[in-house]
């Protein structure tokens, strides 16, 4: 609890600080053109050779010392908010506790400093790596072939629409077949990487339940239809319960079953997706084999196939060659469509998910999952007198829904909520998503939580949710009041971005 008077809004400062988190303009405002960190002598003259290519006036790349340029890094990375500072309950990112094990072993010279283009002889140790890890996301699973070189979620689907396409393709249908089914709930990347491809998409809503219903698969399905690209469990966080039925609607149509496999997280280790009819999976190895992601850092996203998929899929892929371990890098004499990626993937993450995996065990994986179902269900129970759920009062599976229909009459919003959370030093839940529910909250605490810090954290929403419901716009309607940067307009930054420095502040 704060000690000053409650009503006592932060002091502007002379500096900009706030306390001692402080201000960081950009390098440009604080460089100068003929300042650097390294003495280096004059280079002798030497003649141009570029014709008139070369450049007439100065770089204009600003100067700064060595501590002034460590300062400014620091200062940056001190307003990143991660998973190692706090609970950090962005439904649908699987933001969750990387073991510093995988770290440690993702640090190795060995794998931390090898070269894509070094000779498959000095790289046998990695190639075993990448063996041992196929089989053990192929035996969670229980598909038949995976394709390691995908380097995301979105690029593990569209490595598994290509291998789709590919096998319509090999069918002669590619013609006829133009379309993908996709429910309204389904993370935006879906139909983004259907429509890439070409295909065309039909959407199929939710039932008042928040789970796709057969009746509206088999409305939907027909002769023209490639594939079903259906989200397990889904992004309300509840279990498609008629995914077995769904599967065999679309394969008796002549369809192909892709799963998005991002919330694998919720089963790995307690339910095969290969019993459920799936044809390609993607699986986020950085969401649910713990890796840092977010921020644009490295993900992973290997795709696992069907036997009636797997002669389709990308290069390259390792194989045994008598006593040694060989990636297959051509395509001659395969059925393989082509590449994904240049070289083979995410090495970094390829350790660190073999690592996160044998340290599991079978029954630490399957543990894990049930811990993050019963986080949030723990959220769901502690909240859901004062907040509402879209889809009525039941268990979720990894995250939890909320909508807006309990602020209806005050003058709070979903967005006004996340802000208050940022000033009581939460990371706000993913908002305003899936969009099928009104002023979606989706709350993932993953299994890394204790109890102690879930039930801080329960009980920071309830005193928010109170305030918001006794009418006290205060702690909203300015909110973050003390986070670095106020309230910023989202809509402007995301349509009008301003990308260049223009020598001007603002
Ligand atoms: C995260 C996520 C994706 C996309 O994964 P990226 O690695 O971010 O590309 C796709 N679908 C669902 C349901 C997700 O949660």
């Amino acid at each position: 609890m704060l000690d000053h008077p409650k009503d006592m809004a932060p002091i502007e400062t002379f500096t900009g600080n706030c306390g001692l988190d402080q201000e960081e303009p950009l390098l440009f405002e604080i460089g100068r053109e003929n300042m650097t960190g390294v003495d280096m002598e004059e280079p002798a003259p030497v003649a141009a050779r570029l014709g008139a290519l070369e450049r007439k006036e100065r770089i204009g790349l600003p100067g700064l010392s060595e501590p002034e340029a460590m300062r400014h890094y620091v200062r940056l990375s001190r307003k990143n908010y991660s998973i190692d500072a706090g609970l950090y309950p962005l439904g649908s990112c699987t933001m969750k506790h990387n073991p510093r094990l995988a770290e440690k072993m993702a640090r190795l010279a060995g794998f931390a400093d090898i070269h894509p283009l070094q000779p498959q002889s000095t790289a046998q140790g990695a190639l075993l790596l990448m063996e041992e890890l196929s089989h053990w996301l192929l035996e969670l699973t229980h598909m038949s072939a995976v394709a390691l070189s995908p380097k995301a979620g979105a690029h593990g689907e569209l490595c598994g629409l290509m291998t789709i396409k590919t096998a319509i393709q090999m069918r002669g249908e590619a013609e006829s077949r133009k379309v993908v089914l996709i429910p309204q709930s389904a993370h935006g990347t879906n139909p983004a990487s259907a429509a890439l491809l070409g295909f065309e998409v039909r959407a199929i809503p939710a039932g008042e339940d928040g789970v796709v219903h057969l009746d509206a698969v088999a409305a939907a399905v027909g002769p023209d239809v490639a594939a079903i690209m259906l989200t397990n469990p889904n992004t309300c966080g509840l279990f498609e319960r008629d995914v077995v039925e769904i599967a065999r609607l679309v394969h008796e149509a002549g369809g192909y079953f892709y799963c998005d496999g991002a919330n694998f997280n919720a089963i790995a280790g307690v339910a095969r997706p290969g019993g459920m009819g799936v044809d390609a999976m993607h699986l986020n190895l950085h969401k649910t084999f713990s890796t840092p992601h977010g921020g644009g850092g490295p993900g992973a996203g290997p795709v696992v196939l069907s036997a009636r998929l797997a002669p389709f899929a990308p290069l390259p892929f390792v194989i045994r060659d008598g006593e040694r371990l060989r990636l297959v890098e051509h395509a001659e004499g395969t059925q393989s469509f082509g590449r994904m990626t240049a070289f083979h993937g995410q090495m970094g993450m390829f350790v660190r998910a073999l690592a996160y995996i044998l340290s599991h065990g079978s029954d630490g994986l399957a543990q894990a999952s049930r811990d993050a179902v019963l986080s949030a269900n723990y959220v769901r129970a502690s909240l859901r007198d004062v907040m509402t759920q879209p889809f009525g009062d039941r268990p979720c599976m990894h995250e939890v829904l909320f909508d807006d229909a309990w602020l209806k009459g005050t003058s709070v919003t979903t967005l006004d909520f996340a802000k208050a959370m940022i000033d009581e030093g939460y990371h706000p839940m993913t908002i305003y998503f899936p969009l099928v529910a009104h002023g979606a909250m989706l709350i993932e605490p993953t299994e890394s939580e204790s109890k102690q810090s879930l039930d801080q954290f329960i009980a920071t929403l309830r005193s928010l949710a109170e305030s918001a419901l006794q009418g006290d716009s205060r702690r909203f309607a300015s909110a973050p009041r003390y986070a670095p940067r106020r309230r910023l307009d989202e809509t402007a930054a995301a349509r009008k971005p301003v990308l260049r420095w223009s020598g001007t502040k603002g």
